[in-house]
């Protein structure tokens, strides 16, 4: 099998019940490779009529699904599982193309987002319900789980398949029908997938897939419609606000997974070159640009310098170029915007005391390139200390105390991930208890598992994805029933 993506093929339409279109309006949105900034395709830009017919469609096939055996729904999961595996390679450039990221995250990223439909299918077939005694002994109760309904995906640019198959493969394995709206800039991944789930057996209008550049207006029509019951949203903590106040006004349910700004903590006792590359691996994963990337570096004094020479050595040993040439270690970002943003977090820092120790420049180049990016010094009111980065820069500040790193980690609106390094594991646990995030790396660079309830607190989030049942039962509504017999 050719490993070679056919892009004209992943932007042949609309996906809505089954058949490509293209959109009502004949309008189309450029897709751009951020490595060359050439135009790569052109997809469909949906009107309020396509996202209409998108919901008809999931309307039309959610009966049909619910009533589907959950032994027929997990083996067309799993078949998802052993396509998208197949395809392994292919999907991987795709991604590398349209959203730049090395070869080596693009193929991390299909393994993960494959690994939800794996993981979905076993627990598609083990939903079960409760059943009891009332207090006063007068009934039983039974608590049966029903599928939610017709369910709005949002997704990102930062990983086009994971973000899509992490809430598509829950959702089916729960008997939901669903239409997901990936980001504009990286739709074709999204287009891939839905071919690839049309084969392995997902009937039409179960998955429905529109691109638009009108996300606001589209979103609120669905939304308004009655027979549309979740919104599960991954992308920034400010569109997640705007979308929680649309799906208020219909009483919607939402899962909202939204912005991080992980603090990486690295105790005196820590295994340093095990930091090191845990640290490589929690910031320079698709090269900086993920909602877990460790956004603020606290390093304890004693270890402080140390740590600094080694992260420096390897970040200036990185290569930058395109995600899709297989020598690269550090793609492009997705936008020339997303690039500009990262050179004024670096140039606020810098004005309030920070020292580049590499890096720090955008380099004369084509594509919405930045250098890998050391920082010290850097202070707790800096820009960069409360904003994502997004991107390749490294900011490490030095610690005395467990009391006073708590403090600073916990010093920001949201709680995703966090990270912490030591050598006593006592003192992980207890710090990983105090700190607020959903997730914690404890003397690991790498949290997201599909066995395990990805999330966060405070202004990072509502609800969990993956995870043993928490995944599946955003997708699902309890039905109590009182029974005498
Ligand atoms: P974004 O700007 O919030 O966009 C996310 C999605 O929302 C895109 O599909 C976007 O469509 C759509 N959108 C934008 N405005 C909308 C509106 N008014 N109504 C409805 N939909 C709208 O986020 P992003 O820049 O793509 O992604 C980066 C952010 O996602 C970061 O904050 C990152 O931390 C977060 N993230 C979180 C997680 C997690 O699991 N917690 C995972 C990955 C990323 P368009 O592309 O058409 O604008």
């Amino acid at each position: 099998m050719t490993t070679a993506p056919d892009i004209q093929a992943c932007a042949k339409g609309l996906y809505i019940n089954g058949q490509w279109r293209p959109a009502q309006g004949g309008k189309v949105i450029d897709v751009v490779d951020p490595s060359t900034e050439m135009v790569l395709a052109s997809v469909p830009d949906a009107t309020l009529e396509d996202a209409s017919a998108a919901v008809e469609a999931a309307a039309l096939a959610a009966e049909g699904w619910r009533n589907t055996a959950p032994r027929k729904r997990s083996e067309i999961l799993r078949r998802c599982f052993e396509l998208m595996t197949e395809r392994a390679e292919m999907l991987a450039t795709l991604i590398s193309m349209e959203n730049g990221k090395a070869l080596r995250d693009a193929r991390g990223e299909v393994a993960y987002a494959a690994e939800f439909f794996r993981w979905n299918a076993e627990e598609a077939v083990r939903i079960t319900g409760e059943f009891g005694t009332a207090p006063a002994g007068t009934n039983r109760i039974i608590v049966d789980y029903q599928p939610i309904g017709i369910c709005l995906l949002i997704t990102p640019w930062n990983f086009p398949a994971a973000m899509a198959t992490r809430k598509i493969a829950p959702a089916l394995a729960a008997g939901c029908t669903v239409i997901l709206k990936p980001a504009s800039e990286t739709p074709l991944t999204a287009f891939a997938l839905a071919a690839i789930y049309e084969e392995a057996g997902v009937p039409p209008g179960v998955v429905n897939v529109i691109t638009t550049t009108t996300p606001g207006p589209l979103t609120a029509a669905i939304l308004a419609d009655p027979r549309v019951r979740k919104l599960s949203f991954t992308g920034s903590t400010g569109v997640g606000r705007a979308l929680l106040a649309e799906a208020s006004k219909h009483v919607i349910s939402c899962a909202m997974e939204l912005g991080g700004n992980a603090p990486f903590i690295v105790f005196d006792d820590a295994d340093l070159n095990a930091a090191l590359d845990g640290a490589m691996i929690a910031k320079m994963r698709n090269a900086g640009e993920a909602c877990t990337a460790a956004n603020r570096i606290y390093v304890q004094s004693g270890i402080h310098d140390a740590f600094v020479a080694g992260l420096a050595g390897r970040m200036q040993a990185l290569k930058i170029g395109a995600g899709y040439d297989a020598a690269t270690d550090c793609g492009p970002m997705i936008t020339k915007k997303a690039v500009d943003k990262i050179d004024r977090l670096v140039a606020d820092a810098v004005k309030r005391g920070a020292q580049i120790i590499c890096g720090g420049q955008i380099p004369n180049q084509r594509g919405f390139f930045y250098q890998p990016t050391v920082l010290t010094e850097v202070p707790q009111d800096a820009d960069m200390a409360s904003e994502e980065i997004f991107g390749p820069v490294a900011p490490v500040s030095r610690f005395e105390t467990e009391d006073e790193v708590i403090a600073r980690a916990n010093d920001t609106e949201y709680g995703l991930a966090a990270y912490i390094y030591t050598g006593d594991v006592g003192r992980g646990l207890r710090v990983a208890g105090r700190v607020e995030a959903g997730m914690i790396g404890l003397n690991r660079g790498l949290v997201s598992d599909p066995a395990a309830p990805f999330g966060g607190v405070k202004q990072s989030g509502l609800g969990r994805e993956g995870g043993q049942h928490h995944g599946i039962a955003e997708f699902m509504e309890a039905k109590y029933i009182a029974t005498s017999f």
